[in-house]
């Protein structure tokens, strides 16, 4: 077993990503660029059904490890040396399986999670704190046009609402879980011209969002901003208590200092 401070064995350079976020595909796009001798997998949970080509010699999985004690299993049996926690920011239990299973294992886990965003003074932001708040919130408004930008599974949250909703979604959801909404098929980054046109063309009132951060899916602020129309943004879930970095950078220099130089 590996000493979690210190840096492991040069024998076992087996680095497991849990993927789902931009990061997870920077990440190991930069330690492919950098040349490095570390084994790479990349996990993903299999929710989305096309997914960006990994670079050359990065090993792919695909599907859930069976909870904390199935994933401390595959840690063992698949001889991973360190994990990093790349999952999005709202993935709500994997956290903290990893964190469970890399403290039962013993094998070094870092998290990286992009910044929240934060509101600035023209903003006209209603934060909640579930994805069912923001529906109550959504009646409360009495909002006539909602453009949600929440993902497919959980559009069912606002079947009781009497808005007319604009759903963006990387893949269809289920038939039936959102009737009469407009489903929109789109994959990020969104410029603030996309964002406009789709606030303006579908005459949007109100912009419900996960706090999710970064660069790629922000635009929509900026435009409801500008359109003076409020967005109900959904806080994050919590998370474990365990190392964080913010950037992609980071975490390669903490891959560097616990599995070897990337060189
Ligand atoms: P979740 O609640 O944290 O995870 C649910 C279950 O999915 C986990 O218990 C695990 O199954 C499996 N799983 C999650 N991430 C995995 C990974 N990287 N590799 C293998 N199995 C994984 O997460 P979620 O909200 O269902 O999201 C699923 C995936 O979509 C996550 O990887 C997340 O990063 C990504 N995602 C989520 C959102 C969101 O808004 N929730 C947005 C964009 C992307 P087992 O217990 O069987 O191991």
């Amino acid at each position: 077993m590996n000493d979690p401070d210190g840096p492991v064995a040069s024998a076992r350079r087996r680095l497991l990503v849990l993927g789902g976020s931009t990061e997870a595909s920077e990440l190991i796009r930069a330690i492919d660029s950098e040349g490095s001798s570390v084994e790479v997998v990349l996990s993903y949970a299999g929710r989305t059904a096309t997914r960006k080509s990994p670079p050359k010699g990065v090993e792919v999985r695909v599907g859930g490890f069976g909870g904390t004690e199935g994933l401390a299993n595959h840690l063992r049996s698949d001889g991973i040396s360190a994990m990093i926690d790349a999952t999005h920011p709202f993935a709500a239990r994997m956290p903290f399986h990893a964190a469970a299973a890399c403290r039962t294992v013993k094998v070094p886990l870092l998290r990286i999670v992009r910044p929240a965003w934060a509101p600035e003074p023209a903003d006209r932001w209603i934060h909640v704190t579930t994805v069912d708040d923001a529906a109550l919130a959504v009646k409360h408004l009495r909002a006539r046009r909602v453009l949600l930008t929440i993902g497919r599974q959980e559009l069912s949250a606002f079947a009781e609402c009497e808005a007319t909703f604009v759903a963006r979604c990387i893949d269809p959801p289920e038939t039936g879980v959102l009737p009469g909404a407009t489903i929109l098929l789109a994959r990020a980054p969104f410029t603030l011209e996309d964002e406009l046109d789709v606030i303006r063309d579908h005459r949007i009132d109100l912009v419900v969002s996960k706090n999710a951060g970064g660069e790629t899916t922000r635009a929509k602020l900026d435009a409801a901003r500008q359109l003076g129309i409020p967005v109900i943004m959904i806080a994050r879930p919590p998370a474990p208590p365990v190392d964080t970095v913010e950037r992609v950078q980071d975490a390669l220099d903490w891959i560097a200092g616990r599995i070897g130089a990337l060189a």
